[in-house]
């Protein structure tokens, strides 16, 4: 049985526009253990994945078809109450700015003992002097130096990835099955990012847990990820294995945001511009006929308009285009 279970989920939002559609039959499994990169341009829907997975929906949101299992439990025929405990405790989340999730008025120790008591996973969690010992074991597990000092400080005393550490502190404080990091490297200078990533993964392999790393650089998934899906306009345009998706991208959007990357791993910086894929993502109160990404897309052809591509599956490798790159590298077929 597979962790987590996502069938054919789609979530619309009430605006004073119109009913949009910010999700529409997205489908995808997470085994234990195992890490899936959600990659796409802002308002591609990923974010909005994985409030759906915490049950932190804003209220005007609704989920109109789907399902959503953990561990064979049916999510959204939850209470609040049932869901709550699951939030925290067996499924966490790492929010894109520390800075701001932070509460500035309470010390990270507090905020930290807080999280222990709320969802205590060890005896020692059940204690004043037992969590005292776990806070700053946590604090060293997330690489902060001098933790029983730290543990003092306000958020506003800490740098932006030390923030950042102690908000992964608190994300894995309860150990949960699942974890779920929405751009936890986007407000961070490039060295510090690649340290809180190195941090996640080696959290992971400690604590066994799975992960979701949402993001819209596929250059921080592919060091991270086994397993890459592609979002665009609130659908999955692609998914397989992370090596696959890169060496060898099906859709044209996953070309299209490959060659904006510079070259991965490259020692220095481009000496000419970029590209950047031509146009905007949709308006989802006007969505385009047929495949979304249509009217961004060189290779469009008559049957990209008239209707939305089917997702077709060959091995590991599922894909939503009527014409789809064959060639190593993305090239044209
Ligand atoms: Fe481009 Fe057509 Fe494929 Fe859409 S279906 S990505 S428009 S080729």
């Amino acid at each position: 049985m597979a962790l987590l279970e996502v069938r054919d989920l789609s979530i619309e939002f009430e605006t004073r526009k119109g009913n949009l559609k910010a999700l529409e039959r997205l489908s995808f499994t997470l085994n234990e253990g195992e890490t899936l990169g959600i990659v796409g341009e802002s308002g591609c829907g990923k974010s909005i994945t994985s409030l759906a997975l915490m049950g932190l929906l804003a209220p005007n949101a609704r989920v109109s078809a789907g399902a959503l299992r953990f561990e064979g439990k049916d999510l959204l025929a939850m209470n609040e109450e049932a869901r709550s405990e699951i939030r925290g405790a067996e499924m966490s989340m790492i929010f894109q700015d520390p800075m701001t999730s932070l509460n500035p008025s309470f010390t990270v120790g507090f905020q930290l003992e807080e999280m222990l008591k709320a969802h205590p996973r060890e005896e020692a969690d059940r204690s004043p002097a037992g969590r005292r010992k776990r806070l700053v074991e946590l604090m060293e597990q997330v690489g902060i130096p001098d933790p029983a000092q730290r543990l003092t400080c306000y958020p506003h005393e800490l740098s932006g990835g030390m923030s950042q550490r102690v908000m992964i502190a608190m994300a894995v404080a309860s150990r949960p099955k699942l974890l779920i990091a929405d751009e936890p490297t986007t407000a961070l200078d490039v060295t510090i990012q690649a340290q809180i990533l190195e941090l996640l993964r080696d959290l992971q392999r400690r604590y066994k847990m799975a992960l979701i790393l949402i993001t819209h650089d596929l250059g921080v998934v592919s060091e991270t990820a086994a397993r890459t899906m592609v979002m665009y306009a609130g659908q999955a345009v692609e998914e397989g294995p992370t090596r696959e998706v890169i060496a060898s991208p099906r859709h044209p959007y996953t070309a299209g945001l490959l060659q904006c990357l510079p070259a991965l791993h490259a020692k220095e910086a481009p000496k000419t511009r970029l590209p950047s894929i031509a146009g905007m993502v949709p308006d989802l109160l006007a969505r385009p006929s047929g495949c979304q990404f249509h009217p961004r897309c060189s290779r469009a052809q008559e049957p990209c308009w008239q209707a939305l591509p089917d997702w077709r599956v060959e091995g590991s490798r599922g894909e939503r285009c009527h014409f789809p790159l064959t060639q190593a590298g993305g090239g044209q077929r």
